[in-house]
């Protein structure tokens, strides 16, 4: 079995509070919220980084993208959000399978 914990979210073997899922994508929130809306879009396949991604996932890749707008709208933020994607040790990311971090809301800490 996987030891990645959001392919253990996937599966149902660690809870998740979800917001959005479709046959590629699964939407859920932050377990630490650094943020008022802090969301979490990830594949379903297992891709570990964004340096591992090739041009197969493409089609996926723009349907992540193409989600995001539409996911912030959901939560609430309609005056925009921010999108982190960690790449990893040197990116800081903990968790090995790609995600889209989605951030917004009055409590989104500066950026400089
Ligand atoms: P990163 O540092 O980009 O790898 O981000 C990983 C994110 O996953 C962090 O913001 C964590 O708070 C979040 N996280 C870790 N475990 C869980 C979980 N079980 N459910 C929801 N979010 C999680
Ligand atoms: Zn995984």
């Amino acid at each position: 079995m996987s030891e990645c914990i959001f392919c253990k979210i996937l599966a149902g073997d660690i809870p998740s509070t979800k917001v959005f899922e479709d046959d590629q994508l699964y939407v859920f929130k932050d377990i630490y919220p650094k943020a008022d809306v802090h969301l979490l879009v990830i594949p379903k396949q297992h891709i570990a980084r964004l340096d591992e991604v090739r041009a197969e996932h493409a089609d996926l890749l723009s349907h992540m993208m193409l989600s995001l707008p539409q996911l912030a709208k959901s939560q609430g933020l309609d005056t925009g959000f921010r999108t982190i994607i960690n790449t990893g040790p040197g990116g800081g990311q903990e968790v090995d399978h790609l995600h889209i971090h989605i951030l917004g809301g009055s409590n989104l800490p500066g950026f400089k």
